[in-house]
């Protein structure tokens, strides 16, 4: 018998994975790919970071960490989101976990009963919808507009919110879009919230630290009334560029924060020692990340202006420029419908994503991953060489289609 349990036939793999994987082995068959499809920083973990990794390592600081990760990261997390983001948590109020996304995924299974509804705008990072699938809760997509920056609108979340209506999902700065809420939107969603007693906010704020002024990150739960709202995720994978040492955490009233700390005691306790060490150093790098972190956050930018400068040179293109993260979110539905010599018709967003692959020789991810099939997504974490020579075979590949 080799049939699976419903709940994994219920669930989507994940295609920004799939298409990196699909990248990299064409490029380790020798086809000179450019890969701007994953999520992840082109930069080494910032120095002091890694010989804090090293040190633990060398000073045999390897064995098993409490579950909720090491009272001392967690006393540095503390005082990181009370000066940086102006929330109070105490150490209890805070989880440690492999990497954010395995905080985010017990958060929904925390909190979640069958049948509960989970709100998420659309573009929407990959793994929300099918999280809330896996807690057997059913996703609500509310779409946005290029035209509005991919901001949710108030009035369509209030017109959306049932009595089932559990989870709402915020990601600011956003993958796929770049986007940032800024704080009046926030607060005005605040005010919808505090009418549903029942609905909690999952504030993914993962890429707060890349942000592009005068673009400001604001925290969802350092609103008025929303502190016991919120459960809040962050990470330190695309701030510092240690997407490999797998380190996220959450925080939020002890009550959601315990049962996260339940789940994760019986998947996979306490996230790596060494990591837990180097992510001390990290918060040890002084506000935002220090020197380390904003030369990151300059380079993203100069990137940022580069692509927004190009794309917007490119017929039929539409785009709203990013204000934070490392993806760009482009309309390329101009292109649809669009016959292509010796490839067929270019339909939707995944045709064209496998057209510039085919002809052009660059990975990016179709929107339709994102839930929004008339754009497609660019990652800028590669050097602006890369991304240079990226435009001109997509600009190359596009001409004889318009
Ligand atoms: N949230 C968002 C929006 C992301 O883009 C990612 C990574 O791609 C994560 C969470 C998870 O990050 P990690 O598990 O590496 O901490």
């Amino acid at each position: 018998d080799i049939s699976l349990s419903p709940r994994v036939n219920s669930v989507k793999p994940s295609k920004t994975v799939a298409i990196s994987d699909q990248a990299t082995a064409l490029v380790q068959a020798g086809v000179p790919v450019i890969r701007l499809a994953a999520g992840e920083p082109d930069f080494d973990t910032p120095s002091v970071i890694a010989e804090a990794g090293i040190n633990a390592i060398r000073e045999g600081y390897t064995r098993y960490t409490p579950n909720a990760g090491t009272l001392e990261l967690r006393q540095a997390i503390c005082r990181k989101l009370k000066e940086e983001n102006g929330i109070t948590y105490t150490p209890d109020q805070v989880v440690v976990s492999n990497g954010a996304k395995q905080s985010l995924a017990q958060a929904v299974l925390a909190v979640c009963s069958p049948g509960d509804e989970v709100i998420i705008p659309a573009p929407f990072w990959v793994s929300y919808p099918e999280m809330a699938r896996l807690a057997d809760a059913t996703p609500v997509i509310l779409p946005t507009s290029i035209s509005d920056d991919f901001l949710l609108d108030p009035k369509l979340l209030e017109s959306k919110i049932t009595e089932r209506s559990r989870l709402l999902i915020l990601c600011s700065p956003s993958n796929p879009t770049g986007s940032v809420y800024p704080k009046k939107l926030l607060e005005e969603i605040a005010q919808i919230v505090a009418r549903h007693p029942r609905l909690l906010v999952l504030s993914d704020e993962i890429y707060e630290h890349i942000i592009y002024a005068p673009a400001t990150h604001t925290s969802f739960a350092s609103l008025p009334g929303m502190w016991d709202r919120t459960i809040t995720v962050n990470g330190f994978s695309k701030a510092f560029a240690m997407t490999g040492w797998r380190l996220g955490y959450v925080a939020g009233p002890k009550h959601f924060i315990a049962a996260c700390g339940k789940i994760q005691s019986q998947f996979t306790s306490g996230a790596s020692s060494i990591a837990q060490k180097a992510a001390v150093a990290a918060l040890g790098l002084g506000h935002a990340g220090g020197e380390a972190v904003t030369t990151m956050v300059k380079a993203f930018r100069e990137r940022r202006d580069f692509l927004v400068k190009s794309f917007r040179e490119i017929d039929g293109v539409k785009i709203s420029e990013p204000q934070g993260a490392f993806y760009l979110f482009i309309d390329f539905s101009y292109y649809y419908g669009r016959e292509a010599e010796g490839f067929g018709k270019i339909e939707d967003s995944e045709s064209l994503c496998r057209y510039l692959l085919d002809k052009g020789q660059v990975a990016l991810v179709p929107g339709s991953a994102f839930g929004d099939d008339t754009c497609i997504r660019i990652s800028y974490a590669e050097s602006l060489t890369t991304l240079q020579a990226a435009v001109e075979r997509i600009k190359k590949a596009l001409t004889p289609l318009s």
